[in-house]
C-alpha cells in the first residue's frame, strides 16, 4: 500500500486539507482527512501539495513536435510525454484527412489501447475532428479533405463513404465524432453514429440555432471547441453557441489558453453549462510545448508557435497549450475553485466518455491523481497506483 499523505485533496464536492490517499495495486482504497502514517505502508508525504484527478483531455492532436497523424509511432510518443503535464488520459485527434491516413491513425489507437504501456497516459477512443464541417467554418482543416454526409462532394481521390467504412471498421476505438449538423444528410450521419455507440459533437459549423437542435435532436450529445469556428451568439439569431449552451443533454469543449476564447466568455459558458457539463481541453498541437517560433505540423500542413499554432497564412490552428497550463489558468488566473478546475479537466470528460473509475477521487476509482505544486505546476503524475512522472532515473530532467 502507498499513502499519498498530507495534501490538499480535491474531491467531487469538497476539499479535504489535509487529506491521506490511501493506493492499493491500481485504486484507490481509502481516502482519510489528516495526514496519516501507515504502520507498513510506503509514506509519500505531500504536505504543501495538491492533488487532483488526472487530467482527462478529450481534445488533442499532438504535442512536443508529435501530431497523431505523423505516422504509427506518434500516439505511443504522445501517450508517453503527457503524464509530465498531469494528464493521465487522452483522446487522440485527427483532423480531417485520407481515409488511408485515419486507418493509419486508429490502427495506432488500437495498438495502443491492446497493450498500454507501463510509464504512459491512458490512450482513449479517438476523436475525429472529421470530414463532415462545414467548409465555410474550416479553420485549420483542409478543404480538399471535406465531404457531406449524403450526395455528391465537390471532387477529391476518396468518398465520404470510405471515411464511413474506416470508422466502422474501428469502432471501439473512435469516440467523438465531430459533425456539422447543417450539412446535407448530417442528421441522418448523426443519428446512425450515435446508435453505433460513438459521441457526436456539434462543430465546425455554421448552423443556426434551430439546425443545433434538431442536431442534438438527432442524438449529438457534445460540443467541439464551443465559440470557435461556429455561430456566435446574436440577440436575434442565438446561433449555434446558444443551442449548445441552452442544452443540458450536451457537454461542450472549451478552450482555455486565453488566446481562442475571451476569459468572460469562458465564465458565461460556465454559468450556463456549470463544471458538470463543460470540459477544458487544450486543442494542443504538436507545436505544444515548442518554444516561440518553433515549427510543427498539423494533420501534414505546417504550424508554427507563437500564442497559439497557426498555419503559414495566420489562420489559428489549435492551441500550443498543455493540460497543466489549463488547470494554472482556471485555478489561478480565473479564480474558478479547485473542486470546479478539478471537474472541468478531469470529471466531466470522464462522465462523458462513460469512462468507469476515472476522472474522480473517490474510494474505489482507479489512482490516476496528478499532484500540484501551489502555483499549479506538476509534481507528480500516478496512472493506475503507479508513479509515472517523474519516472525512474528521469529526475535529472526537472
Ligand atoms: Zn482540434
Amino acid at each position: 500500500m502507498i499513502l499519498l499523505s498530507g495534501a490538499d485533496v480535491v474531491l467531487p464536492d469538497k476539499i479535504l486539507s489535509p487529506g491521506t490517499i490511501a493506493l492499493e495495486d491500481d485504486r484507490i482504497a481509502e481516502i482519510v482527512s489528516g495526514s496519516h502514517r501507515g504502520d507498513s505502508a510506503v509514506r509519500v508525504d505531500l504536505t504543501g501539495r495538491v492533488v487532483v484527478p488526472g487530467f482527462i483531455d478529450v481534445h488533442v492532436h499532438g504535442l512536443e513536435g508529435s501530431d497523431t497523424l505523423d505516422g504509427p509511432e506518434a500516439i505511443g510518443v504522445i501517450a508517453e510525454r503527457m503524464p509530465r503535464f498531469g494528464v493521465t488520459s487522452f483522446c487522440p485527434t485527427s483532423i480531417a484527412c485520407s481515409p488511408s491516413a485515419l486507418r493509419m491513425m486508429l490502427t495506432a489507437v488500437r495498438m495502443a489501447r491492446a497493450s498500454p504501456v507501463p510509464g504512459c497516459a491512458r490512450v482513449l477512443p479517438a476523436h475525429l475532428e472529421s470530414n463532415f464541417i462545414n467548409p465555410e467554418f474550416r479553420g485549420a482543416q483542409p478543404l480538399d479533405c471535406l465531404r457531406l454526409p449524403r450526395g455528391a462532394s465537390p471532387g477529391g481521390e476518396f468518398a465520404g463513404d470510405e471515411i464511413l467504412q474506416e470508422i466502422a471498421r474501428a469502432r471501439g476505438d473512435v469516440g467523438i465524432v465531430t459533425v456539422a449538423p447543417e450539412l446535407e444528410g448530417a442528421l441522418d450521419l448523426i443519428g446512425s453514429l450515435a446508435a453505433a455507440g460513438h459521441r457526436v459533437s456539434l462543430g465546425h459549423s455554421g448552423a443556426t440555432y434551430e439546425q443545433g437542435i434538431a442536431g442534438i435532436a438527432a442524438g449529438a450529445r457534445h460540443a467541439t471547441h464551443l465559440f470557435n469556428r461556429m455561430t456566435p451568439i446574436g440577440q436575434r439569431a442565438p446561433g449555434l453557441a446558444a443551442a449548445v449552451l441552452e442544452h443540458d443533454d450536451v457537454a461542450a469543449e472549451i478552450i482555455c489558453d486565453g488566446v481562442h476564447v475571451h476569459p468572460a466568455m469562458v465564465r458565461i459558458a460556465l454559468a450556463a453549462k456549470r463544471s458538470s457539463r463543460l470540459m477544458a481541453i487544450t486543442d494542443g498541437t504538436a507545436g505544444a510545448g515548442l518554444p516561440e517560433g518553433a515549427r510543427a505540423m498539423i494533420g501534414g500542413r505546417r504550424i508554427t508557435v507563437g500564442d497559439a499554432a497557426r498555419l503559414d497564412d495566420g489562420t489559428l490552428a489549435g492551441s500550443v497549450l498543455t493540460m497543466d497550463r489549463v488547470f494554472a489558468r482556471l485555478a489561478g488566473t480565473m479564480g474558478i475553485p479547485l473542486v470546479e478546475a478539478a471537474q472541468m479537466c478531469a470529471t466531466t470528460p470522464a462522465r462523458s466518455l462513460n469512462l468507469e473509475g476515472l476522472g474522480a477521487i473517490t474510494r474505489g476509482a482507479r489512482a490516476d491523481l496528478t499532484v500540484l505544486d501551489r502555483q499549479f505546476s506538476v509534481v507528480q503524475t500516478y496512472v493506475s497506483g503507479g508513479q509515472v512522472w517523474p519516472g525512474k532515473g528521469k529526475k535529472d530532467k526537472e
